[in-house]
């Protein structure tokens, strides 16, 4: 039997379990997914070591995404991003490397949910609003897949230290939202703004037009305000449960090599939400 789990403190509440193992049923797989919540000082050590205990493979989340960095062999986006949320330790149990591999699939849950929607990316004007980890990987997918990126923070410090990494990328503070929302073919909502109050919204909804394609990385409420009143303006919405199973369809498929089932995995995920 494979051993895959999930990292982090907490993780009490993670709904990466029922959603993968959906995905081993689907496919037969001998596997299960389970939680680990060390205390912050044995982390990076028990990322780096759990091939010894027979792991396949990890998903690392809060507080641990940037101390993995150190604990694997990051991927080149991993480390541009500079957080690792899946852990590979194929090469490890293989005996072909040292240190396990590192991915950050935060960045594929974005592309990936916006595809399935069918919003194309390339070439297109996006907007993130949020700077922090998820921010980084939506900052990083979209210019990486054709995007012109503008990222807006409440810190404007934090946004044009992002987008001084990003490729063609610009930064700033939320003051000129209203134009930055009017050019945006897409916006990516990567704040935790109306997840704790679900009454609150990131971006007013008198900026939000017809023409936009709106990602809030916010899974909890499913449908947030933003989304609500974006679909009102007649924008094309998708929900953070889209990036939350893209991000675990990538990691199912780097650690099994197979196509991952993704209508069981959300059907899963779904049932856990709703
Ligand atoms: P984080 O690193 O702590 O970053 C939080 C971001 O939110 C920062 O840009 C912060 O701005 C901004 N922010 C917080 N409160 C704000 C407020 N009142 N007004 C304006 N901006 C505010 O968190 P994260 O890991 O990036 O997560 C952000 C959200 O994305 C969370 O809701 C998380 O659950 C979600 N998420 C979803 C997925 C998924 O798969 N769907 C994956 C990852 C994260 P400052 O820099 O100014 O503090």
């Amino acid at each position: 039997m494979d051993v895959y789990g999930l990292i982090g403190n907490p993780v009490g509440h993670s709904l990466s379990p029922p959603m993968h193992e959906a995905g081993y049923e689907a496919l037969g797989l001998d596997a299960r997914y389970v939680t680990f919540e060390p205390d912050a000082d044995a982390a990076a050590g028990a990322i780096a070591g759990a091939a010894d205990l027979g792991v396949a493979g990890l998903n690392v989340t809060v507080p641990f995404k940037r101390d993995a960095l150190d604990a694997v062999d990051p991927a080149p986006l991993a480390e541009r991003i500079g957080a690792v949320n899946t852990v590979d330790y194929g090469p490890v149990r293989k005996g072909d490397a040292d240190r396990p591999r590192g991915h950050n699939t935060d960045a594929a849950g974005v592309t990936r949910a916006l595809e399935h929607h069918d919003v194309t990316i390339d070439g297109r004007d996006a907007l993130v609003v949020g700077a922090g980890g998820a921010g980084r990987a939506a900052a990083f997918a979209l210019a990486d897949a054709g995007a012109a990126v503008h990222v807006a923070n409440r810190t404007a410090g934090r946004a044009v230290e992002l987008a001084e990494a990003v490729p063609g990328a610009t930064g700033g503070g939320l003051d000129d939202l209203a134009d930055r929302v009017a050019a945006a073919d897409l916006l990516v909502n990567a704040t935790s703004v109306g997840m704790e109050s679900p009454e609150e919204t990131p971006v007013p909804a008198e900026h939000l037009h017809g023409d936009l394609a709106v990602l809030d990385a916010v899974y909890a409420p499913i449908e947030t305000r933003l989304l609500r009143e974006a679909a009102d303006a007649g924008a094309t919405t998708v929900d953070g449960a889209w990036m939350l199973l893209f991000q675990g369809v990538e990691a199912f498929e780097i650690w099994t090599d197979e196509d991952a089932p993704v209508e069981a995995m959300n059907a899963a995920l779904r049932a856990e939400l709703e």
